[in-house]
């Protein structure tokens, strides 16, 4: 396949819709999105409907992921009032399901656990209804960052896995037996949380390698999952090895079913937080 040319199935009409209130508000409430940051292809669909996924914690990532978009300069300090304006949007948007997600930021001693707890605290507060989902970075695996943020009792943590494991130098830094142990760990230490990954195709894995990772996610007692086709940000990042067909999405989707995960989403333009509210 010329992946120069992204074929039909990629080639998604958008419709801008109305995102005009919702840029209006992140600007007026200084929030920034990953939709932003990392270029999804979904933003109009989202913000015209009223979603977002709030990145906190700054814009900038102490991770050299070749494949990501989200900015790798030098993190800004911690900006204690965000979790209140968060919690301000999702009680004006009235979100029945919010994604939380950050930067990964090795430079703070707790990786910005602490700032998630606050986020949560304030979303109970402000939204007692509203399901929370965080979708948390390594914290290098240190277990107390992991004990704060699974005691503030969100709904649903996620943590991606990305990739299979022979191709982790694109995820500098990271560690596939780390991030198991991670999702590991956030389903022992609060058993009721139901924990989430996601990973992205066409970076040069085999069906069978994928097919482990399922397999290795459910050993750790991941319930969701979530699949969708890599679209590199730009020529300097990691370039698309393949584009996967809708079947062999759908396959794959059957094929998780069957290995237990509660609920999946697969298809190319599937990410993480797409259509999060689904998941149940
Ligand atoms: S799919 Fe997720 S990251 Fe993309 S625009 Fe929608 S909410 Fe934002």
């Amino acid at each position: 396949m010329n992946i120069q040319r992204k074929p039909e199935w990629l080639r998604k009409k958008v419709n801008p819709g109305d995102q005009g209130k919702m840029r209006q508000l992140l600007g007026e409430l200084r929030l920034n999105t990953v939709c932003q940051q990392a270029l999804c292809p979904n933003i109009s669909e989202c913000f015209s409907c009223g979603q977002a996924t709030f990145l906190i914690l700054g814009k900038n990532c102490t991770r050299l992921c070749s494949f990501c978009n989200v900015e790798k300069t030098a993190p800004l300090p911690v900006d204690s009032d965000e979790p209140a304006r968060v919690a301000e949007a999702v009680a004006r948007l009235k979100l029945s399901h919010v994604v939380i997600t950050s930067p990964t930021r090795d430079d703070l001693p707790d990786g910005g656990a602490s700032l998630y707890v606050a986020t949560v605290t304030a979303i109970r507060n402000a939204s007692p209804a509203t399901r929370i989902e965080l979708l948390i970075p390594d914290f290098q695996g240190v277990v107390s960052s992991l004990k704060a943020v699974t005691a503030a009792r969100p709904d649903i943590i996620a943590h991606n896995v990305e990739t299979v494991p022979r191709l982790y130098q694109i995820r500098s830094g990271a560690d596939y037996r780390r991030s198991l142990d991670v999702l590991q760990a956030c389903a022992d230490l609060v058993p009721d949380i139901r924990t989430k990954s996601g990973v992205m195709l066409g970076m040069g894995e085999t069906e069978e390698e994928v097919l482990q990772v399922f397999r290795d996610l459910r050993e750790v007692g991941c319930a969701y999952l979530s699949i969708g086709q890599y679209l590199a940000p730009s020529r300097r990042h990691y370039p698309v090895q393949e584009y996967i067909r809708p079947e062999l999405f759908e396959s794959l989707r059957l094929q998780a079913l069957e290995m237990g995960f509660s609920h999946v989403e697969s298809g190319p333009y599937v990410r993480s937080s797409y259509h999060a509210g689904k998941y149940a």
